[in-house]
């Protein structure tokens, strides 16, 4: 495990041993702000730990404190080549600022920055990207994006701001994964992971999570954002079930339902899993369901779940934990589903 020093972003803490958590970004303009608190309501809902905004101008400035108001989660405000919208930023009291040391008006615009930073103890995150490597240190290798990082980092320190996280993305997944092994070997400053402009969700996904799970189990990475086109929901949920599947965080609710093939009984199967993982999603229960096409397999996946349903025809089976197994007609499904999920207990029990 990887031994990095602490930031603070709000209320969430960012290494020194903290869990990894989870962030994502708003899509709309950020001066639409009913808009987005609609967005921010619905990533909070899905999971998103760290909320990033885009701060494109004045008017987008201008609308942070009224995103700011009622927030439960810290807010980030992403700023590129405009040093005094990130001023205007911290003075509206966002919890943290990107800034892309490529693009923030040269070193008399970053030290603006870092002072107001230290003054209302704002995370800074020095975010290097593929694309806009600064000039001075040439192509964008893994050697290149680590180099560029700890030198502004540095610089940032020397002003006295200690605050501070890191990230080195790339689109190219094997530049992305040497550049945040290269950092982590030289920093214990913490990481934020991140494959840039991943791609559409299930490519996106596949890529990003590729990178992601081999750093996170060498210890390296302490918050996550996965970049996916549409959506930001979807980062969310993709980021939940990557850290619960490598053990990182306790697993929620899932969905485990099979492939189908010839043998499936159960019409709609995929549609079934879908609604059911919405459900989940909605209710918040900590509970595991299967939803199996056949006798092959599904009685017994069925009977290691804690709601197992199985097909045949017309009618489907039930196996609930402690419950007599029950047979339902298959269009009653997912309302006995649902009236199953209503009772169920919202914590696991021990
Ligand atoms: Fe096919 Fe049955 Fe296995 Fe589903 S459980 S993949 S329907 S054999």
């Amino acid at each position: 495990m990887r031994h990095t020093r602490q930031a603070n972003l709000g209320t969430v803490t960012i290494g020194g041993g903290a869990s990894v958590s989870i962030q994502s970004m708003t899509t709309l303009r950020t001066a639409n702000v009913s808009g987005v608190k609609a967005q921010i309501d619905a990533l909070v809902k899905a999971g998103c730990e760290i909320v990033r905004v885009a701060v494109r101008d004045r008017d987008d400035a201008d609308a942070l404190p009224a995103i700011l108001d009622g927030l439960s989660i810290p807010l980030v405000a992403d700023i590129h080549f405009h040093a005094d919208l990130a001023l205007l930023a911290i003075r509206h009291g966002v919890h943290g600022i990107r800034v892309n040391p490529g693009n923030i008006g040269g070193e008399k615009g970053l030290e603006a920055v870092v002072n107001a930073a230290r003054k209302r103890d704002v995370c800074i995150r020095v975010g290097v990207n593929g694309g806009s490597l600064e000039r001075r240190f040439g192509k964008a290798t893994p050697e290149n994006l680590a180099k560029s990082a700890l030198d502004k980092l540095s610089m940032i320190e020397k002003l006295g701001h200690a605050n501070l996280k890191a990230s080195l993305k790339a689109s190219d997944p094997s530049l992305t994964l040497q550049a945040n092994r290269l950092f982590a070997a030289r920093s214990d400053i913490p990481l934020h992971l991140g494959l840039t402009e991943a791609g559409p969700p299930l490519s996106g996904a596949v890529r990003s999570s590729a990178v992601m799970s081999l750093l996170l189990s060498e210890g390296i990475g302490d918050t996550i954002r996965i970049s996916l086109s549409g959506d930001p929901v979807r980062e969310v949920l993709v980021a939940k079930t990557l850290l619960e599947t490598l053990r990182l965080r306790e697993p929620g609710g899932r969905v485990i339902s099979c492939p189908t093939c010839g043998r499936c009984r159960l019409e709609n199967l995929a549609e079934i899993a879908g609604e059911a993982e919405t459900m989940l999603l909605q209710t918040g229960r900590p509970v595991t369901i299967a939803v199996m096409g056949c006798e092959v397999n599904g009685p017994k996946e069925a009977k290691q779940a804690d709601i197992g349903i199985f097909g045949g025809g017309e009618k489907a089976v039930f196996l609930v934990k402690n419950r007599p197994p029950r047979t339902v007609p298959t269009p009653h499904i997912l309302s006995t589903l649902k009236g199953i999920l209503a009772d169920w207990p919202e914590t696991r029990e021990p």
